[in-house]
Parts: structure tokens; C-alpha cells; sequence
């Protein structure tokens, strides 16, 4: 027997839980969010905002009773307010399970190796000094070393190139658990996102060349630069790990590509940055999608209408106010989402633009011109000279 889902609960009120919100309330949901800041780029679309912290077990079970499923947006909550919402036999898609393996690093690598049969570059658990030696002697130099959790976007991780670096980033860790990596030297970093239905149903979208500024998304190119056999293979991988995980919702694995060679870097349990382009390129977005799996309706394959590039539009910390936006909108491909945030600090995800070609070139091409227009300005007069 399958609930009659109408109200959908969301963990987290970002811009990842805006536009899955949008998406939902267009299919007819009702969408209740908790989040810790008040008129979150979440809360400014849902029905409902519970302003509570992710640990308020309180407030967790309140989400739990007003919403039919609940789901989140990032997978940085603590575990234990998942298992809670599970105790009292709530709905939580993906699982308690899915987001343990997929919070730490050293628990998801492992899992991507050994039960999903992928490759990843080689790794070791990292915590002392003496678990550091084994590493440096076991995978060698250059490496990254990463903290097991509660990293994102580049945070929390060292580029070591010697032992002195490697004993810095230890010491920076101060005694969390780490991951010592193998720097791979990739050619490009790509991903897939799926989605899967509580039948075992799975969907992919199109592989998705991504690229990093300073460890923040800067852009997404899809279909990915990549042979067609790199491409088939990467979806067959990122099916494999969603099957083994037995994951419930849309979900993210991304590669790095090395000589025709693929590398899974990380699993994200829920839809993704370089997902955002699925809003206007592909007939079924990656939000509608995660919808569909975990309101158990028909999965249906992604198709993608043109090539397409999705620019983040990152905070410069020089001004709250988008100027150039009214010239980037004369292309009548560019579509573009503000996520209704106050104040563009350095490097803080505001908004993006997605821009459509008849070829990945000329919506690269595109893409940059269309970049290059915008700014962020100062909304006050008397600080400009
Ligand atoms: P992550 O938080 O693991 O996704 O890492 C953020 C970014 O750091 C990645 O997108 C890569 O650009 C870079 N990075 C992480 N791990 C490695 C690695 N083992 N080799 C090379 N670059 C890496």
C-alpha cells in the first residue's frame, strides 16, 4: 500500500529547496521547510517555514507531522534527526541509512569501492600521526586530505605535496577523522544525476562537465566534452551506486576523468548544483524528478533539448544589487533564477543563468558573453565616489 502524499517536509530552505519547492508546488504539493534562518530562498516559496535548528528534535517532529514525506536539500543535518523522524515512522526518502554512508567521506568511498564495484582513486583513513606515515608510504605524494565530514564546495580539504604540507593539514584538521586521497590529475570533472523510484526504477540525465572556482561550481556544460563510451559508462556507474544504495529520490555521483578513465569523488544524496540545468533543458527536471521518485510516481527518461551551459552566479562581496541583468536578458535563450538571498558575499551562490545552443560551443559562447555582463554593485549611493 502507497501513502497519499500531499504535503512534502524539506530539511533545509536553500536555493536547491527553492526550486525543488517550485517544482512541487507545480505538480499540486504542499511544501512545508525547517530551516534556522527566517525568509530562507526556501521559505520564500513553501507554505509553511519552521524556523528551528537542525537539531531541535522538537521542531524535527513538528516537520514530521504536518508533511506525508520529508526530504532535504543538503546533507549536512544530523543524522540523528533523520532517525528520529524514522523512530516515530515517518516517511524520509532518501533514507537515515543512505545519508550515514554518504556523510562521511571514508564510509562513502569505501561503500562506492567495495559494495558498488567502482573505481575511486586510492584512499586511507587518516587521524594521527601514524595513520598519516601509513598513508604517505601507502599512496605517496601529491594527495589530498579531506575532512571525513562536514565539507563542501572546497571546504575542509589540503592539497599536500610533501610532508611538511601533510602535517600542516593534520594539524589544521585539529583531530578529525580525514581522508588522504590520491590527487588525481584529471582532464575534466563531470557528473550524473538520477533519480530512483521505490520500485528500483532508475532514470539518468545527461553527463555534465562541471568546472570548479576555488572549489564553487562555476559553470556546467552538458552534454559533457567526453567520448560517447565515457559517457555511457559514467551513467552505468552512477546507476550501480544508486541500486546498491537502494536510494529513494534524486541523487548526484561526480567523476573525475582522467585519460578516458572515470573516478567517483562523491555521492550527493539529493538533487544538485549541476542539476540546475535541467530546469529549462531537459522536459523533465532533475527537481521534478526527485518529486516523482519520492511521491512514488512514474519515473520517466530525461531528454535533452539542445546543448546548454549553466552559469552560477556567485556574491563578489562588493554590492548586494545584480547590475547588467537587463542586457544578459536581450538573448532570448537565457533563462535566469535569482534566489531571493539579501547580502552577495565573496563567492556565495545568488542566482544562475542557463543559456541554450544549437551546439555546446555557441552556448559556451554564449555563456561567457552573457558572464561577462554582470556585476554585483553597491545598492548605496553615498559609498560610491
Ligand atoms: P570535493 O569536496 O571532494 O567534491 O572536492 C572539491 C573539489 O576539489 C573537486 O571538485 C576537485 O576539483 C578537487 N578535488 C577533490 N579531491 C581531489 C583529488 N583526489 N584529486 C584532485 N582534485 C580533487
Amino acid at each position: 500500500m502507497t501513502t497519499r502524499i500531499e504535503t512534502i517536509g524539506i530539511l533545509g530552505g536553500g536555493q536547491l529547496g527553492r526550486m525543488l519547492t517550485l517544482e512541487a508546488k507545480r505538480m499540486g504539493y504542499r511544501v512545508v521547510t525547517l530551516e534556522p534562518l527566517p525568509n530562507s530562498p526556501c521559505g520564500q516559496v513553501a507554505d509553511e517555514q519552521i524556523v528551528a535548528a537542525y537539531d531541535d528534535l522538537r521542531a524535527i517532529g513538528e516537520l514530521g507531522a504536518r508533511s506525508d514525506v520529508v526530504t532535504y536539500e543538503f546533507e549536512n543535518i544530523p543524522l540523528e534527526s533523520v532517525r528520529a523522524l524514522e523512530a516515530e515512522r515517518r516517511l524520509v526518502r532518501p533514507s537515515g541509512d543512505v545519508l550515514r554512508i554518504t556523510q562521511d567521506r571514508l564510509l562513502e568511498k569505501t561503500f562506492v569501492r567495495d559494495d558498488a564495484g567502482c573505481e575511486v582513486a586510492p584512499f586511507a583513513a587518516v587521524d594521527d600521526a601514524a595513520s598519516l606515515a601509513r598513508a604517505i608510504d601507502a599512496i605517496g605524494f601529491p594527495a589530498v586530505i579531506k575532512t571525513a565530514r562536514g565539507g563542501y564546495d572546497g571546504k575542509g580539504q589540503w592539497v599536500v605535496r610533501d610532508r611538511a604540507d601533510a602535517d600542516a593539514a593534520l594539524a589544521a584538521a585539529r583531530g578529525a577523522a580525514t581522508i588522504y586521497e590520491r590527487f588525481v590529475p584529471f582532464d575534466l570533472e563531470v557528473s550524473v544525476i538520477c533519480a530512483r523510484g521505490t520500485d528500483g526504477t532508475i532514470v539518468s540525465f545527461p553527463v555534465t562537465e562541471n568546472q570548479h572556482d576555488h572549489g564553487v561550481l562555476a559553470t556546467t556544460i552538458v552534454p559533457a566534452r567526453v567520448p560517447a563510451a565515457v559517457a555511457a559508462r559514467a551513467k552505468q556507474m552512477a546507476e550501480r551506486i544508486g541500486a546498491a544504495l537502494e536510494i529513494v529520490g534524486a541523487y548526484c555521483i561526480e567523476f573525475f576523468v582522467k585519460d578516458g578513465e572515470l573516478f567517483v569523488n562523491e555521492i550527493a544524496p539529493r538533487v544538485h548544483n549541476s542539476g540546475h540545468y535541467s530546469l529549462d533543458a531537459t522536459q523533465i527536471s532533475q527537481y521534478e524528478a526527485h518529486v516523482r521518485a519520492i511521491c512514488d510516481l512514474p519515473l520517466v527518461e530525461p531528454k535533452l533539448f539542445e546543448p546548454a551551459v549553466m552559469v552560477n552566479i556567485l556574491g563578489a562581496g562588493t554590492g548586494d544589487h545584480l547590475a547588467g541583468a537587463e542586457s544578459l536578458l536581450r538573448d532570448p535563450d537565457v533563462k535566469l533564477h535569482v534566489y531571493g538571498k539579501r547580502h552577495a558575499a565573496l563567492r556565495r551562490k545568488m542566482a544562475h543563468f542557463t543559456v541554450l545552443g544549437e551546439t555546446v560551443e555557441e552556448a559556451l559562447s554564449k555563456a561567457e558573453r552573457g558572464r561577462g555582463l554582470l556585476s554585483w554593485e553597491s545598492d548605496s549611493l553615498s559609498i560610491t565616489r
